[in-house]
């Protein structure tokens, strides 16, 4: 290891997601068949392992939601019929003109809003922008969610960030979140509960006049694994 190499050193952590290539990439089947012999079908592999993931997309835009968690999503869209989505972690904004267009699909008049401290990697055209705002801005600063106070109601608000997440849960039940509004983790829960269980436990538990985990989306996908909630009471 050279001083250029310590010098140059990136917090990898902070890319989260596939990292720091956000351009959505069609599969290359250049070692393995995409084309099988219908006269050989009984033979075909079941996978030949293309790793799904990174294959994810909206329109061509990476998207880091997998299918399970998109079926969820819909279906909590279709019962909700949220006037406003916010999403912390925008990456390359793919799962922003989702949640944009299924909601148009849906016939909703709602607003998407997604957050990111660093707006660089976010390909959504310019005019694919109706109905998106894009903020630029940490999310281990509470006074970040402060615009969101005159949001439309009903409101999911999804983790994807991952920074300061309980903080975040506090101010959004205490400033934000009206009954029958979601507050969403995603992706972290189980890690969580691996590394700090106790914490993890105790801090959800703080919460408990004032959310309730939502036990149809909870189960729903490994992304959203126990990280559904829902304003249970109006605000205090
Ligand atoms: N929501 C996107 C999707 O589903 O396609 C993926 C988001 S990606 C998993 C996480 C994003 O969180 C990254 O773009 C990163 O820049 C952002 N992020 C990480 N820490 C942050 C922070 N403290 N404040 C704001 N954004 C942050
Ligand atoms: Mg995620």
């Amino acid at each position: 290891m050279n001083d250029w190499s310590r010098a140059n050193f990136l917090d990898l952590n902070t890319f989260r997601g596939l990292g720091e290539d956000p351009v959505y990439h069609p599969p290359v089947l250049t070692d393995r068949p995409r084309e099988w012999p219908l006269d050989q079908w009984a033979d075909a592999p079941r996978d030949l392992g293309y790793p799904d993931f990174a294959r994810y997309q909206w329109r061509g835009l990476r998207m880091l939601k997998d299918p399970d968690t998109q079926a969820a999503y819909h279906d909590l869209l279709w019962e909700l019929r949220p006037r406003t989505v916010v999403e912390l972690g925008v990456y390359s904004g793919g799962s922003l003109v989702w949640f944009r267009d299924l909601a148009r699909l849906m016939g909703l008049d709602c607003q998407v809003i997604g957050i990111d401290k660093d707006l660089s990697r976010c390909q959504i055209p310019d005019t694919e922008r109706t109905g998106i705002t894009l903020r630029e801005a940490d999310c281990s600063q509470l006074e970040t969610f402060e615009p969101l106070r005159g949001a439309a109601h009903p409101l999911i608000f999804i983790d994807d960030a991952h920074s300061n997440t309980f903080a975040i849960m506090k101010w959004a039940v205490g400033h934000l979140l009206e009954e029958g509004d979601y507050f969403i983790v995603e992706d972290m829960i189980p890690y969580w509960h691996r590394y700090s269980p106790a914490l993890l436990t105790q801090y959800l538990a703080s919460f408990r006049d004032v959310l309730a985990m939502d036990m149809v989306y909870a189960n729903a996908s490994s992304q959203l694994d126990r990280g559904v909630f829902r304003r249970s009471t109006t605000k205090e």
